[in-house]
């Protein structure tokens, strides 16, 4: 990465402005839809994009660091300063090029990837000026539309076919990388998705406003002329064994079948009429089109929706009630700077008027005769002193207050999807049901089976599943090459 920085391109960029002159930019601010007007619409995109001149005067804030510390903050080591100096260079079709080097979803990433924790945490602009860090997933997004946007597809080299069947269990982000990766080296590679569309959470859970369907299918696209095949409605260990894969000719075997089963509080009442997990709710409306009066799988929707959680689930859920046209409230057992959400949507979420009942945990549901819920009991909590994950604690105080709902959406976290590590009972799996995997090469105990994202790591993030998936890729190849 050094060799690169030294190119002469690079040390005339770097002269062009002085590194005073850089830090007294400020930091782009995204262009977004009014918050009255998106909140009609289920599939208008919140944040709109930057203007060229907007991305070239962001990447000219970058210093070109001799030691790009914001490179250790992305988990999949995205060259960061090279692909902003492209664009300050106004070198797009370089930049994206770079991008994909070690990123196959840079649209994805940079409108999903909690910034502010991984990169941009990371900048020297934040780190040593105090600065408002360089807008890197503005940036990133912005290069991988305009590729997306001109028509163009940038289909990288393809090894000779092998001739070799492996299959993937789930579609994913963990999938899609880890099926880029093995096609790119020559294999047969075959997607098994349970679902009736391909993606993962980026499509059933991930809302519209935040990340298109278009975006994602864009990028399977991608795949498919990579040669990439794929299976819809195929509950791999139960539509098939792994055995009939084997027999089929199968050699090794990807499990990216993700953390998609809900966490309960379970307390008096869960189990009253309209109370629903994130999982079933966002699936509905996202999927299934619920909210369609043309679609015949439809979801209650309520008048006074109560969304129970703090994260990124929990966000999407209350935005999508109030796109719905109900009276929505987050209720959250710690205060605003502990929600795990991205801070860019806790944002978005209270310009659209969410309620937040921030310090509330509920401890009861009631119900009307029918047993539909409608009223549930919070009580107040305090913050003590931090814990485990570093964020302070909520501790219950002996104070209640009632709230009218109609309809509860609890988003508490999720766990590993049971049936693989049920069916497949020689995998290694721990006590909450992860997959145990080498580090090194993401290989389960199984031999010809490998493992990566949430049904590894629990619930995480979209670029970590994506890095597993290209680690399992390499790992696998070694060992599908060995002898
Ligand atoms: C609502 C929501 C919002 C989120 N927002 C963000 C965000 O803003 N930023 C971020 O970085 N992360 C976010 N995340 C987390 C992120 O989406 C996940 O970490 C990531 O999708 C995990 O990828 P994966 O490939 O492991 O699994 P998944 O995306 O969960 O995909 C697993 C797939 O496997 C399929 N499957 C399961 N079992 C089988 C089987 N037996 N046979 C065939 N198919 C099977 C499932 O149907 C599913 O399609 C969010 C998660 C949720 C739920
Ligand atoms: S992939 Fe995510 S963490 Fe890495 S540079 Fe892009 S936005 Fe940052």
């Amino acid at each position: 990465m050094n060799n690169r920085r030294n190119e002469e391109w690079r040390e005339i960029l770097r002269k062009k402005m002085p590194a005073k002159d850089r830090v007294a930019i400020d930091r782009v601010k995204m262009n977004e839809l009014d918050p009255h007007e998106r909140i009609k619409w289920l599939d208008k995109e919140v944040n709109m994009g930057l203007t060229e001149e907007q991305v070239v005067r962001e990447a000219s804030r970058c210093m070109d660091c001799a030691n790009p510390t914001c490179i250790e903050g992305c988990p999949v080591n995205i060259d960061i300063p090279t692909f902003v100096k492209y664009i300050e260079d106004r070198e797009f079709d370089k930049s994206i090029a770079s991008l994909k080097e070690s990123n196959a979803l840079p649209a994805v990433c940079g409108r999903v990837c909690p910034q502010e924790k991984q990169c941009e945490a990371n900048c020297f602009l934040q780190l040593k000026m105090k600065k408002e860090p360089v807008a890197i997933g503005y940036l990133e997004r912005y290069v991988a539309d305009l590729e997306r946007e001109s028509g163009k597809r940038c289909v990288p080299y393809i090894a000779k076919s092998n001739g070799i069947k492996v299959a993937t269990c789930g579609s994913g982000p963990a999938s899609l990388s880890f099926a880029g990766d093995m096609a790119k080296l020559g294999y047969d590679v075959t997607v098994f998705e349970a679902l009736h569309e391909i993606g993962g959470v980026l499509k059933y859970g991930i809302p519209e406003f935040r990340l298109p369907n278009s975006i994602v299918d864009f990028e399977i696209e991608n795949l498919k002329h990579l040669g990439v095949k794929f299976e819809k409605n195929f509950l791999l260990g139960r539509t098939s064994s792994f055995d009939d894969l084997r027999e089929k000719g199968f050699k090794g075997f990807f499990i990216g079948s993700g953390a998609g089963l809900p966490n309960f509080m379970n307390i008096p009442g869960e189990n009253f009429n309209g109370i629903l997990s994130s999982n079933e709710y966002l699936t509905r409306v996202n999927l299934m089109r619920a909210s369609d009066e043309n679609y015949d799988t439809p979801v209650f929707i309520g008048k006074r929706v109560a969304v129970i959680g703090g994260g990124n689930t929990a966000m999407d859920s209350v935005r999508i009630a109030k796109r719905l046209g109900a009276e929505a409230m987050i209720i959250y057992r710690r205060s605003r700077e502990e929600m795990p959400a991205r801070v860019e949507e806790v944002k978005h979420a209270m310009e659209e008027g969410i309620v937040f009942m921030n310090l509330h945990n509920p401890t009861e549901y009631f119900a009307d005769e029918t047993g539909h819920v409608n009223k549930m009991r919070l009580q107040k909590m305090i913050l003590g002193e931090p814990d485990a994950s570093g964020r302070r604690k909520p501790v219950a105080t002996n104070e209640f207050t009632d709230v009218d709902v109609d309809l509860v959406v609890v988003a508490i976290g999720v766990s590993p999807n049971p049936l693989i590590p049920m069916v497949e009972k020689n995998l290694n799996v721990s006590k909450w049901g992860t997959i145990i995997v080498n580090e090194e090469n993401n290989q389960t105990d199984i031999n010809d089976m490998f493992a990566g994202g949430d049904i590894v790591r629990g619930g995480a993030t979209v670029i970590l599943a994506m890095g597993d998936g290209r680690k399992a890729a390499t790992g696998m190849h070694k060992h599908l090459t060995k002898n």
